[in-house]
């Protein structure tokens, strides 16, 4: 096929594709879906090895969120059954990092719901991330607080801070759909601000929210010109008592379409199959990992993910390694970019890095890997039983869990 051989070569020399060869990646066929995981594997091998980034979500502080971002489980109106709570004391987040750190994860993601943090906040997080470090000094923490203002991309960095996470999450010409108490604009100042900083950005997208394939290729071209580090690709997890609920319409194999085309798009660029993997990817994640270098760990945001020793099986199992704490992330020549750029980022996790996503982190206007909504079924145990649980009106809420357990509450985290 013409187009791979293209996307290929492109990809081996760090080139970015076109936008027309982006939106014929997420054309092809299923009969061609092997074909364009192996062409991005083989861009992936170039630049990432076999190794599989680690990432662990802490939720600092859970719903009860003033603004509407349509696809989060923690916004104003929200009727998801999720966990709220306010601020956790630095020794319990300390403690619930601690465990994704043994579990195999190198960053530690400090996610907090709302607009955008106080300067109150911002101390908070100073604490708990000198708590985490105090444990862990090698740990790479990526804090997601939503919208920042002047000064406070620096505060973050002096306190130890390696990347910032803000999604922009769709296209431009879209965003006003999702949501309507932040712009656009206003996650791109905020992932600017954090890059000025000498914050690693990460920042990234969901899929699945009904947008078109022109606005999914907006989006990521729009991530690469902003420099993004690192670039979470989120899968909208349709939480029940949210506006889209009803938006069921991923398949895996449109998941690794949208995957390769991000990874085309972003040859050098960490690309993190975030959330919404295990409820739109199922069966097929395995393969993801030939596409994308990192994932989550264990739970979401307000959902539950598969047991953490499944993701470390996944990762044995189809031939790949846990990235260690000593390894470099980006490849030499991106690192050298974002230290240019002010940022410090970079390649051996001695400056930052991030990611979050639409169901994973979440906060102002750029959280991530969320949750889920009320039911209880174990989210793995939920897939095994996937073919009897589709219902009449084809919502597939059986595979969806509310997170019960580690941040917040009396239970062990899932690391
Ligand atoms: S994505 Fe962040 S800002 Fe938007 S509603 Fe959720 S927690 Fe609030």
């Amino acid at each position: 096929m013409d187009l791979l051989d293209t996307l290929t070569a492109k990809g081996l020399r760090g080139e970015v594709p076109t936008r027309e060869e982006a939106l014929a990646v997420l054309a092809t066929t299923d009969d061609e879906l092997l074909d364009v995981v192996a062409a991005a594997g083989k861009v992936r091998r170039r630049w990432f090895g076999r190794r599989v980034k680690l990432n662990y979500l802490v939720n600092l502080k859970s719903g009860l969120c003033p603004e509407d971002c349509s696809y989060c489980s923690q916004r104003l109106g929200s009727k998801a059954e999720i966990l709220k709570y306010t601020w956790l004391k630095p020794e319990q987040a300390a403690d619930a990092a601690r465990a994704g750190v043994a579990g195999g994860a190198k960053r530690v993601c400090l996610v907090a719901s709302g607009r955008g943090p106080t300067d109150r906040d911002i101390d908070r997080v100073t604490d708990t991330m000198a708590a985490i470090k105090d444990a862990d000094p090698e740990v790479e923490i990526c804090v997601c607080l939503g919208l920042l203002s002047d000064n406070q991309a620096e505060r973050l960095k002096a306190a130890g801070a390696d990347a910032y996470n803000h999604n922009l999450n769709t296209s431009e010409s879209t965003y006003g759909d999702i949501a309507t108490t932040h712009t656009y604009a206003d996650r791109v100042d905020t992932v600017q601000k954090a890059h000025g900083a000498g914050l690693s950005a990460c920042s990234g997208l969901i899929a699945g929210m009904g947008e078109s394939d022109e606005d999914l290729v907006d989006v990521v071209f729009a991530l690469r010109e902003l420099g993004s580090d690192s670039v979470p690709v989120n899968f909208l997890i349709p939480f029940e008592g949210t506006p889209l609920a009803q938006e069921w319409n991923l398949t895996p194999q449109r998941c690794l379409r949208i995957l390769a085309m991000v990874r085309f798009v972003n040859p050098d660029t960490e690309v993190r199959i975030a959330g919404g993997r295990e409820v739109h990817l199922r069966s097929m994640q395995p393969l993801g990992l030939h596409v994308a270098n990192s994932i989550f760990l264990g739970d979401y945001l307000t959902s539950e993910g598969q047991a953490g020793q499944a993701d470390l099986d996944m990762i044995k199992d189809a031939g790949f390694e846990v990235e260690g704490a000593g390894e470099a992330t980006l490849p030499r020549h991106r690192a050298d970019i974002a230290a240019a750029s002010g940022c410090g980022s970079t390649a051996s996790g001695a400056a930052s890095g991030c990611g979050s996503a639409a169901s994973a982190c979440g906060s102002g206007g750029g959280c991530g890997p969320c949750g889920g909504h009320g039911h209880a079924e174990p989210a793995g145990a939920a897939v095994a039983n996937e073919a009897a649980a589709e219902s009449a009106d084809g919502l597939r809420s059986d595979l969806v869990k509310v997170r019960r357990r580690g941040a917040g509450t009396e239970l062990a985290p899932n690391a």
